[in-house]
């Protein structure tokens, strides 16, 4: 089985890292990674400068672009044959709910998932990122699992969220779906020493909310938690009543 490893923390992070080796358990690995950190970027493509590409003594290509951009240049170009799964992560910080739509780590998935290759996206729930190695072993097991099914679904990624806990203390894996996330106070606006005014968007706190089988409610129960996602955006409820709107020009 062919692997493709990528993430959007960039080349040298942990998270790659410990992916890559969990994944060459199950097959041959390959690794494309961002020159650099690319969180937050989401489903961006870089179309307007070339992107160049290094390889390391290691053999991971590193590229000047976004994740998306390290999926495109993988199947399009870099790999000598296609992947037969793409792994995105693991990411330095969750990935639930509403922020899969900002995350670069997921993002990659996606676009694997528009390439038609299955693809999973995996982020560390904890804020102590130097601990992903430890995760390695729990890691090949979810792999064996996901990875070698037959009739891994398509048109569908997984997105994966490993609890912030350590991996001995992990109450198991539940399927499930995405909650929903607003943020408090991650605005900041201030002046800088030089008299000038800035906007900064981050930081402040987050309340979460969902089902009872919402993702964080399962990664802060010390679950691993795995939520299939399609990319089919369209409201299929409100199709009928909308539908019925008088649209008429
Ligand atoms: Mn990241």
């Amino acid at each position: 089985m062919r692997i493709l490893v990528t993430n959007d923390d960039g080349y040298l992070a942990r998270g790659l890292r410990t992916l890559a080796r969990a994944a060459s358990a199950i097959g041959e690995v390959s690794v494309v990674a961002p020159d650099r950190e690319q969180s937050a970027t989401s489903h961006s493509l870089t179309l307007h400068y070339p992107l160049r590409v290094r390889v390391t003594d290691e053999g991971v290509h590193v590229v000047d672009g976004t994740p998306t951009d390290c999926v495109v240049l993988a199947v399009g170009e870099l790999l000598p044959a296609r992947p037969d799964i793409v792994l995105s992560g693991v990411n330095h910080g969750a990935n639930l709910g509403d922020d899969v739509l900002y995350s670069g780590t997921v993002a990659a998935a996606m676009e694997a998932t528009i390439l038609g290759i299955p693809a999973i996206a995996i982020s560390y729930a904890g804020k102590d990122a130097e601990v992903i190695d430890s995760w390695e072993e729990v890691l090949v097991r979810l792999l064996h699992r996901l990875v070698l099914r037959p009739d891994f679904p398509a048109e569908t990624l997984l997105n994966v969220n490993l609890p912030p806990v350590r991996p001995e203390a992990v109450q198991g894996v539940r399927v499930t779906t995405l909650g929903r996330r607003a943020y408090v106070d991650s605005l900041t606006r201030a002046v800088d020493p030089s008299g000038r005014e800035y906007f900064w968007i981050g930081g402040g706190e987050s309340r979460w909310w969902g089902g009872p089988d919402s993702d964080f409610r399962a990664v802060h129960s010390g679950f691993i938690s795995v939520t299939p996602l399609h990319l089919d955006l369209t409201n299929y409820r409100l199709v009928e009543e909308i539908g019925r709107w008088d649209l008429s020009l």
